[in-house]
C-alpha cells in the first residue's frame, strides 16, 4: 500500500484524531516559515532573536516592525487545500486541533475550536497587563509601538507567544488531554524543533496512538513515526481524503 492509502486507512478507522500543525502547512499560502524567512528582507535577523521579550525590551520599535510585515504576510494569503481538508477531516472523524501556528488561515479555512499553542499574530495585547487592546486605540495612537491603554509603562504588543514566556495553561491542559485520549496522531509541517509542543506526537504514542508525520523534510519526531508521508500537505491531505473510500 502506498503512504497516501496507509494514513487514509488509519483516519478511517480512528475514533479520535489529534492533528499538530506548525508554520509548513502555511507555507503553500505563502506565509513564510522561520526557515523561509531567511529569504527575506529580514534575512539578517534571526527569528529567536526577534520573538523573545528581551529583543522586545531591547528595540521594541524593531520588533513591532517585524510583526507588522508577518501581519501583513498573513493578512494577503489565503487558506490553502491543507487547511481545508483537515476542516473535512473534522467532518468525518472527532478531530483535535492544535496549532503553534499564529497565523489564522486554520480558523479562517473553518476549523472551529483550534487550540492555539502559540497565541495570534493579529491580536494586540499591552506588554504589562497583557489585556486585549482593540483596533480603536490602535487607530487613534499610532507608535511603533503605540502606547498601551491598560498601563503606563505599557506598550502594543502582538498577542503570541515569546520563546521564553510560558504557553496558555488552558490551552496546553487541553492539548495534552487530546493527545492522551487519542488514537491517531498527525504531525504536519513542523520542524518539532519547539518543547512543549513538539512532545505532543510522543506522549500520543506512550498512550497508544499511532503516528504519522506529514512534512517534506525530516525532523527529530521522524525516526519515531509510524508513518511518515513526504510530501506537502496541501498535497498529501486532500489525496488522503479522496483515497478514504478505498482505504
Ligand atoms: P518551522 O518554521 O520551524 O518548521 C516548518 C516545517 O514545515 C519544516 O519542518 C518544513 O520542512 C515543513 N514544511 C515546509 N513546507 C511544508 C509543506 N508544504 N507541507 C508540510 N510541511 C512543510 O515551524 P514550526 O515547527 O511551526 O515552529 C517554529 C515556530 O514558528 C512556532 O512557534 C510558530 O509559532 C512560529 N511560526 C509560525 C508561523 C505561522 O503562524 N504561519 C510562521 C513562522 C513561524
Amino acid at each position: 500500500m502506498d503512504t497516501i492509502h496507509a494514513l487514509a486507512a488509519q483516519l478511517r478507522r480512528a475514533r479520535r484524531i489529534l492533528v499538530l500543525t506548525g508554520a509548513g502547512i502555511s507555507a503553500e499560502s505563502g506565509i513564510a516559515t522561520f526557515r523561509d524567512a531567511q529569504d527575506s528582507l529580514w534575512a539578517r535577523f534571526r527569528p529567536e532573536d526577534l520573538a523573545t521579550p528581551e529583543a522586545f525590551r531591547r528595540d521594541p520599535a524593531l520588533v513591532w516592525r517585524w510583526y507588522a510585515w508577518r501581519r501583513g504576510q498573513v493578512a494577503a494569503a489565503q487558506p490553502n487545500a491543507a487547511h481545508r481538508a483537515l476542516v473535512e477531516l473534522a467532518r468525518r472523524r472527532d478531530t483535535v486541533l492544535v496549532t503553534q501556528n499564529v497565523d489564522d488561515l486554520h480558523q479562517r479555512a473553518g476549523s472551529v475550536d483550534a487550540i492555539c499553542l502559540h497565541g495570534a499574530l493579529m491580536r494586540t495585547i499591552c506588554s504589562v497587563t497583557r489585556l486585549e487592546i482593540d483596533a480603536d486605540w490602535l487607530a487613534a495612537n499610532p507608535g511603533e509601538p503605540p502606547r498601551s491603554p491598560h498601563h503606563a509603562d505599557g506598550l502594543a504588543r502582538p498577542g503570541v507567544v515569546w520563546f521564553g514566556e510560558n504557553l496558555p495553561a488552558d490551552a496546553l491542559d487541553r492539548a495534552n488531554a487530546a493527545a492522551t485520549q487519542c488514537d491517531v496522531v498527525l504531525a504536519i509541517g513542523t520542524s518539532a524543533l519547539v518543547y512543549p509542543a513538539a512532545g505532543l506526537p510522543g506522549l500520543a504514542q506512550r498512550h497508544g496512538a499511532w503516528f504519522a508525520e506529514i512534512n517534506p523534510q525530516p525532523t527529530p519526531l521522524t525516526p519515531a513515526a509510524d508513518l511518515v508521508v513526504a510530501q506537502p500537505a496541501g498535497l498529501a491531505l486532500p489525496a488522503a481524503l479522496a483515497a478514504w473510500e478505498e482505504a
